[in-house]
Formats: C-alpha cells, sequence, structure tokens
C-alpha cells in the first residue's frame, strides 16, 4: 500500500536548532544501525521507518558499514525511499559516514582523503541519493594529518555531495582542532556525534563545553545502551532481544545484576515522574540544551511511540538529578 505520510507529522515534536547553524533537527531522531541489513525484515524496517517519519522524526542516521552486512543499511534504506519518500526528500535529513572497516586493503577504513571520498560515493549509489545532508567522519584517526580528513570533508561539500559535514567520537581537543581547520577552509563544523547515556558520561569531561563555545550541535548515540536504559532486561533477557539476539556489541554478560538494579531504581524514578524508563533516559539527556537530538534506534515501531513521548517532560527537578546521580554512582 502507498504511504500517505501524517499531515499532522509536524505537530508535536519538538525541533532544536543544530548549534549555529540554519538546520532543525527534531528532539529525537533514527539511527539504522540495526534492525535494516539483509538479515533484518524488510517489511518492518520499512514500518519503522514510516512510523518514525509520521512521528516527526525528519532525521535518518546511516553509516557505510551499517547492516549486515555492511553496506545493506543503506540498500534497504535507498529501497524504502524510493517506495515511500521519494517525493520527501527535502523533507528529510539524511546522514552517512565513514571511518571503521568497510573495504579489504589500506585505502577502506580510517581517515584518509582517498577513503572518506570513495566510500561517500559507494554509500551514494547504495542509496540511490545525490547528495546526503550531512557527512561525518565516523571515529578520530590518530594516524592521519586531522588537516587531510578536514579537507576532504570540505571537498565533499563543495563537490555537492554532503550538504554540512559532522564528526563522531574526537576529545575534546581533537574537536576544537577540527572546527578550527574546517573554518579555515570555509565548511563550518555543522554537528558531533558522540556516545552518550545516563551510563556513559564523557561527554560532560570538556566535550559539550567545547561544542557550545564554538556553535556546533550534538546528538547523542546509543542512549539507552542499547536497551539497558528500558524496561526490557528488568526481568531477565528476552529472546528478542539485541542481547540475546545479536551479541556482537551488546553481550548477555554486559546485563548484570549490578547494571539492573540501577535501571530499576531509575525506573522508579520515571514511574513518579509519570514516565517509562526508555522515556527517563532520553528526557534526562534532552534537559541539557547543547544536546540536538538524541538518536534512538529501535527493532519495532512500537518502541518509537515510546520513545517519543520523551519529548513531553525533559525538565527535571534538584531533587530528581541529585537521586539519580546517586543511584549512577552506587
Ligand atoms: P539505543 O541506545 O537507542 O538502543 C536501541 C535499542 O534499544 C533498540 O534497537 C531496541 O533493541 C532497544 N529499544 C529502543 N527503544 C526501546 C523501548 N522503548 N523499549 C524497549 N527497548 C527499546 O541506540 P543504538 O545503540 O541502536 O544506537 C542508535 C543509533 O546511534 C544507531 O542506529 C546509529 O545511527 C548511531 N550510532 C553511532 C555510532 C557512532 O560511532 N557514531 C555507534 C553506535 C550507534 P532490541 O533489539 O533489544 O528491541
Amino acid at each position: 500500500t502507498p504511504y500517505q505520510p501524517n499531515a499532522k507529522r509536524y505537530d508535536s515534536m519538538p525541533f532544536r536548532r543544530c548549534g549555529n547553524s540554519g538546520i532543525m533537527l527534531p528532539e529525537i531522531s533514527l539511527g539504522l544501525w540495526h534492525n535494516f541489513g539483509h538479515d533484518a525484515d524488510f517489511k518492518n524496517s520499512r514500518q519503522i521507518l514510516r512510523t518514525a517519519f509520521d512521528f516527526g522524526i525528519t532525521h535518518f542516521d546511516l553509516a557505510n558499514n551499517y547492516g549486515p552486512p555492511y553496506g545493506s543499511a543503506e540498500e534497504n534504506f535507498g529501497r524504502i525511499m524510493q517506495k515511500d519518500f521519494a517525493s520527501l526528500r527535502d523533507e528529510l535529513i539524511i546522514s552517512t559516514k565513514a571511518g571503521w572497516d568497510m573495504w579489504p586493503g589500506p585505502y577502506g577504513n580510517l581517515g584518509s582523503k582517498k577513503y572518506l571520498i570513495a566510500s561517500l560515493d559507494q554509500s551514494l549509489k547504495r542509496m540511490g541519493l545525490d547528495y546526503v545532508d550531512i557527512f561525518y567522519h565516523h571515529r578520530p584517526d590518530p594516524d592521519t594529518p586531522l588537516e587531510e580528513t578536514m579537507s576532504a570533508l570540505d571537498q565533499i561539500v563543495r563537490q555537492g555531495k554532503a550538504l554540512y559535514v559532522g564528526i563522531s567520537q574526537y576529545s575534546a581537543k581533537d574537536t576544537a582542532k577540527a572546527v578550527r581547520i574546517l573554518n579555515g577552509l570555509g565548511t563550518p563544523l555543522l554537528i558531533h556525534q558522540p556516545r552518550y547515556s545516563m551510563m556513559d558520561r564523557w561527554v560532560e569531561d570538556g566535550l559539550l563545553d567545547v561544542l557550545e563555545q564554538e556553535g556546533v550541535g550534538a546528538i547523542a548515540f546509543s542512549p539507552l545502551e542499547q536497551g539497558i536504559l528500558t524496561d526490557k532486561y528488568l526481568k531477565g533477557i528476552p529472546s528478542d532481544s539485541r542481547a540475546a539476539k545479536d551479541g556482537r556489541y551488546l553481550k548477555e554478560e554486559q546485563v548484570t545484576e549490578k547494571v539492573i538494579s540501577k535501571v530499576k531504581a531509575l525506573n522508579k524514578i520515571a514511574q513518579k515522574r509519570g514516565q517509562t524508563m526508555a522515556q527517563l533516559a532520553i528526557s534526562w539527556l534532552l534537559k541539557d540544551e547543547r544536546i540536538t537530538t538524541v538518536l534512538v534506534g529501535v527493532s519495532k515501531a512500537s518502541q518509537l511511540a515510546d520513545n517519543v513521548k520523551a519529548t513531553d517532560n525533559t525538565k527535571f527537578s534538584p531533587d530528581e538529578l541529585k537521586d539519580i546521580e546517586e543511584i549512577l554512582k552506587g
């Protein structure tokens, strides 16, 4: 059946300005790391994207190696774009990345200009797009001069293959340096994509300050700790969960009693706030204005309905914040 997007899709999702740029992003964005490869059910993937857009989620995040196999999330996304979103391209912010291992040999990994330019060309073909909105360097590469990697990003924008550029997981110090180089080239850094959740707080030690000072946006990935910060593991490990099904990035051993006892305590605070655990974890990130958007993944569309409601309540009392810190420290 042809996709009829929800006419009210812009009525409830709040948008935030991405740093000092012209781009507004929805408070919740959708990532295609899992559940979009050739191993996934295509109908389900398609339903997730339709549901996301119906909720006002205008930003879809990909990377060259999402799948499995590598490249297949971009291929499936391209098929769905063509079927459902062809006439909606200008309502979407689509991103992809290169930086992790993608093809054999020295030119399919890390941060050379050779790799970044070739990889984006491949990504555009897989997705059937003329350009992406944001192209990222996916991880820092200590052995390639930052000047080379940043000049690749600048060149990609000048070629019209991306409108904006981003970096992911760069330290505060390297981010400040990247900003300086990109400003010199005339292609300002739009956004940084760090891992950030209640249980992974590294960005609070300098990175968010740099982003604020430099007018760069922030998109937090794995905000639910891959599912740990939801109610799904409170009674064991369900067979349809990432920890049980996949095991590459979230292993059953990581779902420890200690972690789950913290989530149980956090869940009590969530309940007092009238939220689910997932909503608490997301809104806790959105309390900080420097976070432009929270980048969730979902394995079914119904999880999106849960997650988007986090935007209804992103304010915390000092007592709530204190109680949360105590649980997380414990
Ligand atoms: P999350 O922390 O949001 O975890 C998502 C998983 O949690 C889902 O797949 C689902 O897993 C479970 N889940 C989500 N919502 C709910 C809910 N309401 N109730 C119960 N379970 C829920 O993020 P991801 O780790 O998936 O990362 C999100 C995105 O961030 C990626 O898609 C990617 O775009 C980006 N990313 C970027 C990286 C980088 O290096 N820049 C690295 C990693 C991710 P289940 O299968 O168990 O249902």
